[in-house]
């Protein structure tokens, strides 16, 4: 689909500049987002007079060519569970993406993405028997593992498959931690792989996940540590995998803390430590070795953007007496902002004029539209400042919204259907 342009052009609209004080609310003059223009997506929402998520292909392919442009020859497994829309997809496995696929149905929505079955490889350590034999049967060869009961399900029901182990790691660093549930110690993953071998499979290589948007460029020196470690343990057993898997965790640019401070992840610096460390780790090995990576949010959360509207702005004296305003949208936790308890979106009111007059705005917690008191944003309900003459289906955009937002909305949580979904794409060459 295209950006339907018959609303001339879009309106200019500036994201505020940094710093906590700043209204989360933006002024009608230029359209960009650190400096990027919101390009394609301005134009599609600022045309859009119903609520929708919409998804800039052309910001995504883009996202993707720089980073194998940082980190030349990585096999890219894009993680869709992050974004499992069709045309997005699509989009990437063009430019030579794969997946990672975390159940037999990921397995053939990838495949009917146009990816090649050894381009998708089933990245979920959790799999039942029927699971493993049906991507098996659907063409995967490629299988994470960290138990040796896994192991030995995969060469019962895939036999012959390839095995990556997945570390353990602490998810530090990392909004999202992913620790305990998955991954195993460095011991472990050895006994693992030569179990593997022993059973007919291929040790194919070694994963980690530092946890979803992570902040430090440590979290991934500590991994790669890790893997140089147990490297050299498996050589010593005289098992050289193929590659090593840096997971997912590369951050989004465009949120914003739950107090409203931008948050400013280090992504040079974690760029510059993977370089290194994949270096270091090929010096360790006899053959070489290929680096994948299965990026979800960083590839597409800065180039979806939700188009929503305002329900209600409200006054009311709360239990303790203060007063405190509340802002109720249409789009909430349960259809597109699951992650409002962790990250704040920037909010832009389109119909609303900033003119620098503090007096136009007023702090308010902003919610979703549901009998829920979790949908709204921040655990401790942090206010944002929003224009005090906001009405009732005035549109407002809700940026950086494009990572997990359709996998975790809800089938009609108090009747609230999902967002329509539209993919638009800008001109080359406009990112
Ligand atoms: C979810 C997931 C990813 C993607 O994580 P992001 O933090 O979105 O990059 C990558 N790999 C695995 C195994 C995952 O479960």
């Amino acid at each position: 689909m295209s950006a339907p342009n018959g609303r001339g052009a879009p309106p200019d609209v500036r994201l505020p500049p940094r710093g906590r004080d700043r209204p989360q609310v933006t002024r009608t003059r230029a359209t960009a987002l650190h400096g990027t223009p919101l390009g394609a997506l301005g134009a599609h929402l600022a045309a859009s007079d119903a609520d929708r998520i919409v998804y800039d292909l052309t910001g995504i392919a883009h996202q993707y060519d720089n980073l194998l442009a940082e980190l030349p020859g990585t096999d890219v497994r894009f993680a869709l569970k992050a974004c499992p829309v069709d045309e997005v997809l699509r989009c990437l496995a063009e430019r030579g993406a794969g997946f990672d696929a975390a159940s037999p149905a990921e397995i053939r929505q990838a495949l009917n993405a146009g990816a090649p079955a050894d381009r998708i490889h089933y990245g979920n350590t959790v799999k039942s028997d029927h699971d493993i034999a049906e991507a098996h049967r659907l063409g995967v060869r490629t299988f994470a593992t960290d138990s040796l009961e896994d192991v030995t399900a995969i060469a019962a029901h895939a036999p012959g498959a390839r095995v990556f182990c997945r570390l353990a790691t602490s998810g530090e660093g990392a909004l999202w931690g992913l620790n305990r549930k998955f991954g195993c110690a460095p011991d472990d993953a050895v006994r693992v792989l030569a179990t593997a071998r022993a059973a007919g499979l291929v040790p194919a290589g070694l994963s980690v996940h530092v946890g979803s948007q992570q902040m430090t460029g440590e979290a991934w020196q500590r991994a790669l540590d890790s893997l140089a470690g147990t490297l050299v343990a498996l050589d010593g057993l005289g098992i050289a995998p193929d590659h090593v898997n840096l997971g997912g965790g590369l951050p989004a640019l465009g949120y914003l803390d739950r107090h409203g401070n931008p948050l400013d992840p280090p992504l040079d610096k974690m760029f510059a430590v993977i370089r290194e460390g994949m270096e270091r780790l090929t010096g360790l090995t006899a053959s070489p070795l290929r680096l994948v990576m299965e990026p979800g949010r960083h590839l597409v959360a800065d180039h979806g953007a939700l188009r929503a509207h305002v329900y209600r702005l409200t006054e009311r004296a709360q239990p303790d007496g203060t007063h405190a305003r509340w802002l109720y949208l249409s789009a909430g936790k349960f259809n597109g902002l699951y992650e409002m308890d962790q990250v704040r979106h920037r909010l832009v009111f389109p119909t609303q004029p900033d003119d620098g007059d503090d007096e136009a705005y007023v702090p308010a917690v902003v919610a979703g539209p549901t009998c829920d008191s979790d949908d709204a944003y921040g655990a401790g309900r942090h206010p944002v400042r929003v224009p005090r003459a906001l009405a009732s289906g005035d549109p407002v955009w809700i940026l950086s919204a494009g990572a997990y937002a359709t996998s975790y909305t809800t089938q009609g949580f108090n009747g609230i259907r999902p967002l329509p979904c539209v993919c638009v794409r800008g001109p080359e060459g406009q990112h």
